[in-house]
């Protein structure tokens, strides 16, 4: 498990399809983990989350197995999207 810091990682996360990606906010009732190749994972979010706003309202987590992400917090869920 680490924490995605740059579009660099996250790119290579995304091309390779491998894993899964977490995403956490302060504010969203529900956090999700992602397929990396989920609709909800998008350069644009991860920028505006990540980088311009320096991961103050919420991070990237990559983790090898969603279990690990459901593990980050107690409102953290499988996406439906992706999972379903
Ligand atoms: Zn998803």
């Amino acid at each position: 498990m680490h924490q995605i810091l740059s579009i660099e990682q996250f790119q290579e996360i995304k091309n390779k399809g491998i894993g899964f990606i977490a995403i956490t906010d302060r504010y969203l009732r529900k956090n999700c983990v992602h397929h990396p190749n989920c609709s909800s994972i998008q350069d644009s979010n991860f920028v505006q989350k990540a980088i311009t706003s320096n991961c103050k309202n919420g991070k990237y987590i990559y983790v090898d197995h969603q279990l690990q992400g459901l593990d980050i917090s107690s409102k953290m869920k499988l996406c439906g999207t992706c999972f379903s």
